[in-house]
């Protein structure tokens, strides 16, 4: 059977339709087309959801880092540390703003920002911020990074764009005093119907400085620029964010189920246990022993129409804008290629996973 990677049928559902159709259409009744009160309430409820004092929307996820690192003070040519591994706007939005990219490598299993990476690397580079990024939904270790960088002043910005449900020592993500981003970006966890971010702070005075950044810079000194969010993507969020919790639920779900359907069989490598219940599950990724291996299986998952993506194909500093950044990466480079991710939305059934195990036992 075809096994869809993502489900927008499913997740758009006709209630759900019905739903959005009438908040479109008091906007268009109100002509309130920006910043309207769907935005409002929706950054009240996500904040509170998260465990966070403030939430700010923004246009996007990468908008959000880059405000983020602009509101915190770091400048053109301050070095910020990026993990070997991630999605590459985390890397971009660095750049965007004119500072420098410093690698730290990633731990072997996980893809997560290592803290021993860290450590070495502080004593030698003088970083002015950090961005651990959340990958696939699972939780950095955020404590060991703040040991690391809050005797040193270096600013930590989470990158949750994937983190939507994750929990860090049994807190949401969002509940930390750093900076935290989302994306909301259609495929991610909790998704509008185009793009849309937003940045959490429990510091009301940061949150003030994102507001005048995403507004042209009004009322605080200084450029800002335009990243306010549609109304539309608002009152999109805000229906969706009422199902949020029950999606995550499914996933996690999901996840326990494939843990058990995979961890007998032998040449691939699922992530151990302890995640089930802290990711949010945005991504479901299994390792392979070999680059070679991960091509064998995508071709006969496509062979069965089974949906399947490698995230991520490559460690940051094998791209070609970002090769003339230094820092350490062994592990980062010896992880990329080798992952598959499969099918995890809130529809995958016992059968499918039964189905995708079978596959995983012939390879
Ligand atoms: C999606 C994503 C982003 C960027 O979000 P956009 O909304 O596409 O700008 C940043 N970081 C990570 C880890 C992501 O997965």
């Amino acid at each position: 059977m075809a096994i869809p990677f993502y489900n927008f049928k499913e997740l758009h559902n006709d209630e759900f339709r019905a739903q959005i159709k009438e908040k479109i259409s008091n906007i268009i009744d109100n002509t309130a087309f920006v910043e309207g009160e769907y935005n409002d309430s929706f950054e009240k409820d996500f904040a509170a959801m998260q465990g966070s004092k403030n939430c700010l929307l923004v246009g996007n996820g990468t908008d959000a880092l880059e405000i983020s690192l602009l509101a915190l003070g770091v400048k053109a040519g301050d070095k910020v540390g990026v993990p070997g591994i991630t999605f590459y706007a985390t890397a971009e939005a660095v750049l965007n703003i004119g500072a420098k990219i410093v690698f730290i490598d990633t731990d072997p299993v996980t893809g997560l920002l290592d803290p021993a990476s860290l450590a070495r690397t502080v004593k030698t580079e003088t970083l002015k911020a950090i961005i651990p990024v959340h990958i696939y939904g699972l939780p950095a270790p955020i404590k060991k990074i703040e040991m690391i960088c809050n005797p040193l002043n270096i600013a930590i910005i989470e990158d949750a764009a994937q983190a939507h449900g994750t929990f860090i020592d049994g807190k949401p993500v969002g509940s930390t005093n750093n900076l935290v981003t989302f994306s909301f970006y259609p495929t991610k966890n909790l998704s509008a119907f185009g793009d849309a971010g937003c940045i959490l702070t429990q510091d009301d005075e940061l949150a003030q400085k994102i507001k005048g950044i995403r507004n042209h810079g009004r009322g605080i000194e200084g450029l800002g620029r335009n990243s306010r969010c549609d109304h539309i993507q608002a009152a999109v969020l805000a229906q969706k964010l009422s199902k949020a919790e029950d999606y995550n639920e499914d996933r996690k779900k999901i996840a326990g189920q494939y843990f058990e359907a995979l961890k007998e069989i032998k040449n691939i490598h699922i992530l151990p246990e302890e995640f089930i219940s802290s990711s949010s599950w945005h991504l479901y990724p299994i390792r392979l022993n070999s680059v070679n291996e991960r091509k064998k299986l995508q071709v006969m998952f496509k062979e069965k129409e089974i949906g399947h993506t490698p995230f991520y194909e490559e460690a940051l500093s094998e791209m070609p804008e970002l090769k003339s950044y230094s820092g350490e990466d062994e592990n980062a480079k010896s992880f990329a290629g080798k992952v598959l991710c499969l099918p995890i939305h809130p529809f995958v059934s016992i059968d499918h996973i039964k189905e995708i195990a079978e596959i995983l036992k012939s390879l």
